[in-house]
């Protein structure tokens, strides 16, 4: 085996916090377990400015200083954490074959925690104006609207979470929404609608974005009367939910119609040895608390089952 082929026992892809869980845990039974952190080291937790409902810290936490403390935790018991990314999977036999940036992995088990990401409006000028106005990360980007007037897509936690993050920076905040209702849990509606630098434009949709080399305003379209405005915003941010990061398994690994991986009550996929966590299998709760629960209980099972192979 040359030196950027590794033989491991267990597996894991993805640095969030399913991914830390299940390293601390296998970590823990001893089966110096490998983590391929992704191109997101912490997963979009990282990305979260402030995250108050993970329990363990009253006052809240970074969430980027949470991913620091899981990976420290899972390399003090034996973890090894790769700046590494999985490009192709064999899953169709033992050990599996993980083709990565830098070489290839043999696993004897395999625990899927590649997490998930922001869907997109599907707009015309979106694609192009990404990092000039277009934004999915208010904690990554909002810095750069200080004294700027922005635009937040979007009715769920995220949207009202990332509009309070960016009345830090902005002077005024509007939130558009396609319909009447919120989405987002009463305690951020609340704090949202007594900001005064929030606004709401409700049963609304963006159907433009226009710019020459930065964003200068917004197309939208109220869905009930049919009527059409332009918005001038030096940026929008959107929320729109997110999707899972599984293509690289599309063909070998059981999924729903919305790409989710299907595990059972163990985590168990389809494939015996193959294991999934976290965003990447769970279209339901995705929290920061759920996927950390789903990684140990992956990790687990994955112990079992190496046990159960050797006797
Ligand atoms: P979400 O709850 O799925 O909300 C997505 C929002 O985007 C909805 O309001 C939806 O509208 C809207 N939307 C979807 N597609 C759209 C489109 N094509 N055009 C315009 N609007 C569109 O997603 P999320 O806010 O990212 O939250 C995901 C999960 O994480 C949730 O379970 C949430 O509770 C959790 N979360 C929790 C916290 C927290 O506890 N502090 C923070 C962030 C996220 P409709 O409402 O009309 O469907």
């Amino acid at each position: 085996m040359s030196t950027n082929e590794h033989h491991v026992k267990m597996l894991i892809l993805g640095s969030g916090p399913a991914g830390f869980s299940a390293a601390l845990y296998a970590a823990r039974a001893e089966l110096a377990p490998g983590l391929l952190s992704g191109t997101q080291l912490g997963g979009q937790a990282a990305l979260t400015y402030t995250i108050e409902n993970y329990p363990g810290f009253p006052e809240g936490v970074g969430g980027a200083q949470l991913g620091e403390l899981f990976q420290k935790q899972a390399e003090h018991f034996g973890a090894r954490v790769e700046f590494d990314t999985a490009n192709k999977v064999d899953l169709s036999t033992r050990p599996f074959k993980i083709e990565t940036d830098t070489g290839e992995y043999q696993a004897d088990t395999l625990i899927v925690t590649t997490g998930a990401s922001p869907i997109h409006l599907n707009v015309p000028g979106e694609d192009m104006l990404v990092g000039r106005g277009v934004s999915y990360c208010a904690t990554c980007d909002g810095a750069f609207f200080k004294d700027k007037k922005v635009l937040v897509v979007g009715g769920g936690d995220s949207a009202l979470e990332e509009a309070l993050f960016l009345t830090r920076y902005a002077t005024s905040v509007t939130i558009v929404h396609r319909r009447e209702e919120l989405r987002a849990g009463p305690i951020l509606q609340k704090r949202a609608k007594e900001n005064p630098k929030i606004a709401f434009i409700f049963n609304t949709v963006v159907t433009e974005i226009r710019g020459k080399d930065k964003m200068e305003m917004a197309l939208l379209k109220n869905v009930k009367t049919g009527e059409e405005t332009s918005f001038t915003a030096d940026g929008i941010f959107i929320f729109i939910g997110h999707t899972p990061n599984t293509q690289l398994f599309e063909g070998q690994l059981k999924m729903d119609s919305h790409g989710y991986i299907e595990t059972d009550m163990l985590m168990q996929t389809n494939v015996p040895g193959v294991f999934a966590a976290g965003e990447a299998a769970d279209p339901h709760f995705r929290q920061v608390i759920t996927s950390a629960g789903m990684g140990a209980a992956a990790a687990i099972q994955a112990t079992r089952f190496l046990e159960a192979e050797s006797g």
